[in-house]
């Protein structure tokens, strides 16, 4: 029988996996092999909340591996040099793996599937993680889109829902082949500071499952009003799960709109559908446009002046510590929890390119650091929206009023009293603009700042000053 390496990368996942799919039809034996190599996605490597997932994630995957009779192998990169040892010791014909779409990772992936066909390799690789590669949307005249709501018409005419695959039996795999366990690759924090986020999150295809199977009442009765309401569980928390491919998009799609003729339930499907367009639309222009993810997608706004970096501004922002309670619920929920509610990441973004006027990479390299879900592509594309420097920008004239959000999105100011438990007596006029109510302030949170770090209204009109000589794009959210 002959054998095939299954590279294993963003794809921790048995179901609904193509490349997997297609070694087993060839009738290959498969080896499962997981190469930790960092560095080779610098300057983007990923951040301490990913690896304390990721670690989590690969031990929950050799365990599926493992009930159906296989073991997934571990070894420490570089890819190409780990993968050809693999190919040597086991005599693998072939090696297939799922696409990936970071600059950094194709340039890799490239390299290595050159070096192994000449080697008389076969290499495959399939799509796992898109439900449409960024090259299969395309304006008529052949561009890649820049604009949302266009490329979502173009690509979501073209979106077929996967049907159910089930893996049968796979073959027993040596065991002489692990020359690495997890702890050695990826070592548990220490201090362990992710302790606190077990509490919310399962890694794993099992612990996807489970989360979609908890949601999807919920998204089906309510998504649309629910979804901008930081106060409410009314967002599937997906979100780390697809990004390390736990779970693929056709599989969510395919849940939510089978059997589903209710016209107020396909509704809130096609909402929630269109937020997963979000990501399509963020790797579609991550890969026809790799400079965005360090520098503007529009090079018009290169011109705008940032502040300059100032630790403590920066940290006051990154410890939930800036006087404005929304931002520091916001801060405090991502440093707890590794996620931010959609709403409040615009917030807390608008805030620091906006009202500080730090430049949005600063954002974004914390986000990466401190997020479960960091992705390149949407951390780029959520960081530029917000900043107004992308194609699709929002317009450089909307500064998110983080009083005015707090009082629409987060009425009861639930949402605050929980990530700011210090604020938890004030009532509710003064819980969104404290430095108002200097004494209710200083009687119920002694500790919590006098006043924001930041006039609000001056720094919006600064802020609006030093935008307006760029002319953004038109904005559709
Ligand atoms: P749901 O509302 O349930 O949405 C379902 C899925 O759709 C999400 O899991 C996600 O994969 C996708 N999605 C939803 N909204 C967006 C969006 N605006 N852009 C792209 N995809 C979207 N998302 C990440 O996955 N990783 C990031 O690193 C990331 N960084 C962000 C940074 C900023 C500044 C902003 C404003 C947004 C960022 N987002 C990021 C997008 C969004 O905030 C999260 O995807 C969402 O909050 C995840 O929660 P959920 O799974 O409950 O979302």
């Amino acid at each position: 029988m002959s054998t095939a390496l299954l590279w294993f990368r963003r794809d921790l996942r048995l179901d609904d996996h193509p490349a997997l799919q297609s070694a087993l039809r060839a009738g290959h034996r498969i080896v499962p092999v997981y190469v930790h190599a960092p560095e080779e996605e610098a300057p983007w490597a990923p951040g301490g909340a990913s690896l304390a997932w990721l670690r989590r994630s690969l031990a929950a995957f050799d365990g599926a591996l493992r009930s159906h009779g296989s073991r997934l192998i571990l070894r420490a990169g570089p890819s190409l040099d780990a993968l050809e040892r693999l190919v040597e010791e086991t005599g693998a014909e072939a090696v297939y793996w799922s696409r990936r779409y970071e600059p950094a990772a194709i340039t890799r992936d490239a390299a290595v599937k050159k070096a192994l066909r000449a080697r008389g390799v076969h290499v495959e690789s399939h799509n796992s993680a898109l439900l449409c590669e960024p090259w299969t949307v395309a304006t008529q005249r052949g561009d890649p889109y820049r604009v949302f709501t266009p490329f979502w018409r173009t690509a979501s005419a073209q979106l077929v829902p996967s049907a159910a695959t089930s893996i049968r039996e796979l073959a027993a795999v040596d065991a002489s082949l692990a020359s690495a366990c997890i702890d050695a690759l990826i070592p548990a924090p220490v201090p362990s500071w992710d302790t606190g986020f077990w509490d919310n999150w399962t890694p794993g295809e099992r612990g996807a499952q489970a989360r979609l199977a908890k949601c999807t009442g919920a998204l089906r009765d309510r998504y649309l009003d629910m979804r901008d309401r930081p106060d409410m569980d009314g967002t599937s928390l997906l979100s780390p799960h697809l990004h390390f491919g736990e779970i693929a998009p056709g599989r969510i799609m395919h849940t939510l709109l089978s059997a589903q003729h209710d016209p107020r339930a396909l509704t809130n499907c096609n909402g929630f559908i269109r937020e997963l367009g979000w990501r399509e639309f963020s790797h579609h222009l991550m890969y026809h446009f790799p400079h965005c993810t360090d520098a503007n997608l529009n090079p018009r706004f290169d011109r705008l002046e940032w502040a300059e970096p100032d630790a403590g501004i920066l940290g006051a922002w990154q410890r939930g510590r800036t006087g404005v309670p929304l931002v520091d619920a916001g801060m405090r929920q991502l440093w707890q929890t590794g996620w931010m509610h959609n709403r409040v990441r615009m917030v807390v973004a608008s805030f620091l390119t906006k009202n500080l006027r730090l430049h949005w990479l600063h954002g974004a390299r914390w986000f990466w650091d401190t997020l479960v879900d960091a992705d390149l592509a949407n951390n780029t594309q959520g960081w530029q929206w917000t900043a107004g420097t992308g194609a699709d920008a929002a317009p450089y004239f909307r500064v998110f009023n983080p009083v005015a959000q707090a009082m629409r999105f987060d009425p009861l100011g639930n949402y605050v009293r929980q990530w700011l438990p210090e604020l938890a007596g004030l009532p509710a006029p003064a819980l969104f603009e404290p430095w108002k109510y200097p004494e209710q302030l200083a009687r119920h949170a002694p500790g919590y700042p006098r006043s924001p770090m930041v006039d609000l209204k001056a720094s919006r009109a600064a802020a609006l000053r030093a935008y307006a000589e760029s002319k953004p794009g038109a904005s559709e959210r």
